[in-house]
C-alpha cells in the first residue's frame, strides 16, 4: 500500500475501511453549487451557506433576490434530505425568527426535490407518509417525480420548472470511495466493493472490506445497507476473528438490525425497530401523545426493545445501546 506522502507500508492482511462520499451522478460540476453533508465541516458549511443567505435578504432591496435568497432547495428525499428540510424549516421558522428585522425568516421557502414517487424509498411507506405529511406542516414544499436536469449556483431546473434559490443541499446520491479501482476489483453497486460472508474481498483472501466501502450481503443475499450499526458490526466482527486467528475462512457474519431512525424535526422522528417479528404494530398519535413526546413510533422488534423505546420517550433519556 502507499500512502499519499509516497511511503509504502507493506501488509499481511489489509481491511479497507475508506467509506462514501456523496455522489453527483454525470454531473461532478454540481458540487460546488449545491453541497451536501458527510462531515462536520460540510455541516458548517451548510449552516453558513444559510445564514449568509437570509443576512443577504435581510439588506437587499430587490423583491425577486430577496426571494430567491430565502429559498433552500434540498435535493434528494432519503433520511439526510428529510432530516436537512426538516431542521432548515425549524431553523428558519422558530431559531431566526427574531433575528432580523426586514425578512419574516419563518416565510422562507424550503423546498424538498425527490426525483422518486415518494420520500424515504427505504422505509415503510405508511411512515414516509407520515414524514410527508409533517414536513408539509412545518412549511416544506415537497416535489416529488421532479429529478433535478441542471443546477447553478443561483437556480435549478426540475422539470420544466426553474426554481431560483439562495442556497441549495445536495442529499441525492452516496457513492463509496474508490477502492474497488485502488485494488483492481470490479466494484458492485454505487462503487462498493462486493465481498464474502467473511468481509474478505471476492478473489482477494488477504484483503478484507468493511463499512460503506464494503458490498456485503445478508444470509438473504440482500445488500447491507450503509449505516453506522453496519459498520460497526462488521468492525468488531471483523477484529474479533482477526484478533484470535480464527481459522479461514471466519464463520460469516450475522447481522442484527437495530432498527431505524428518521429525525423529522424537533421532538419529531420515528423509530422503526429491528427484529423478525412479522407484523408491526403502530402507535397512533393520541397513544404517542399520551407518552407526552411528538413522535410516530412504529413498533416490530422484540417486546424487551418496545420497552425501552417506551421508556425513552416518557424519561427523555436516551437509548444506551
Ligand atoms: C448525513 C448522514 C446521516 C447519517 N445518519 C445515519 C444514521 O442515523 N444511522 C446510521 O446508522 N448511519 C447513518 N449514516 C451513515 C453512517 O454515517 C455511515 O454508514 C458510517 O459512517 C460508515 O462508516 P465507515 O467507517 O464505513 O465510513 P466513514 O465513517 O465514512 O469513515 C471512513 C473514513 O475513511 C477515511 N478515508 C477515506 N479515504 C481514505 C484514504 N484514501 N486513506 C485514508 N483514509 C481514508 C475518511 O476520511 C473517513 O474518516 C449517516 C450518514 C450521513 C452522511
Amino acid at each position: 500500500m502507499v500512502l499519499r506522502t509516497g511511503t509504502r507500508v507493506p501488509y499481511d492482511l489489509l481491511v479497507l475501511a475508506t467509506g462514501a462520499t456523496h455522489s453527483y451522478f454525470v454531473h461532478p460540476e454540481w458540487a460546488n453549487a449545491a453541497p451536501g453533508l458527510k462531515t462536520i465541516a460540510d455541516a458548517r458549511l451548510i449552516r453558513s451557506e444559510v445564514l449568509r443567505c437570509f443576512e443577504q435578504a435581510e439588506i437587499t432591496e430587490d423583491p425577486a433576490e430577496r426571494e430567491r435568497l430565502m429559498t433552500c432547495a434540498v435535493v434528494g428525499g432519503g433520511a439526510t434530505g428529510v432530516e436537512m428540510a426538516g431542521a432548515i424549516a425549524e431553523l428558519a421558522r422558530y431559531t431566526l425568527a427574531k433575528d432580523f428585522r426586514n425578512i419574516r425568516t419563518e416565510r422562507a421557502n424550503v423546498v424538498l426535490i425527490e426525483a422518486g414517487p415518494r420520500l424515504l424509498t427505504a422505509f415503510p411507506e405508511h411512515l414516509a407518509a407520515y414524514a410527508h405529511d409533517r414536513l408539509r406542516r412545518l412549511g416544506v414544499t415537497v416535489l416529488l417525480n421532479s429529478p433535478v436536469k441542471h443546477l447553478s449556483a443561483d437556480s435549478l431546473i426540475v422539470g420544466d420548472r426553474s426554481i431560483a434559490a439562495g442556497a441549495t443541499i445536495w442529499a441525492a446520491g452516496v457513492a463509496a470511495s474508490p477502492a474497488a479501482h485502488w485494488i483492481g476489483v470490479t466494484a458492485g453497486a454505487a462503487g462498493r466493493i462486493p465481498v464474502a460472508p467473511d468481509l474478505s474481498v471476492i478473489g482477494m483472501p488477504d484483503i478484507f472490506a468493511i463499512g460503506d466501502v464494503a458490498l456485503a450481503l445478508d444470509e438473504h443475499g440482500k445488500p447491507l445497507p450503509g449505516l453506522a450499526q453496519v459498520a460497526k458490526q462488521e468492525g468488531m466482527y471483523l477484529g474479533h476473528a482477526l484478533a484470535r486467528r480464527m481459522p479461514r475462512p471466519f464463520p460469516p457474519l450475522r447481522y442484527h438490525s437495530r432498527g431505524n431512525t428518521a429525525v423529522i424535526g424537533r421532538k419529531l422522528a420515528w423509530i422503526l425497530t429491528g427484529g423478525n417479528v412479522p407484523h408491526a404494530t403502530t402507535l397512533t398519535e393520541d397513544q404517542v401523545l399520551d407518552l407526552e413526546r411528538e413522535a410516530f413510533v412504529s413498533l416490530c422488534g422484540e417486546r424487551k426493545t418496545q420497552e425501552r423505546i417506551a421508556a425513552m420517550l416518557k424519561t427523555g433519556k436516551p437509548l444506551r445501546n
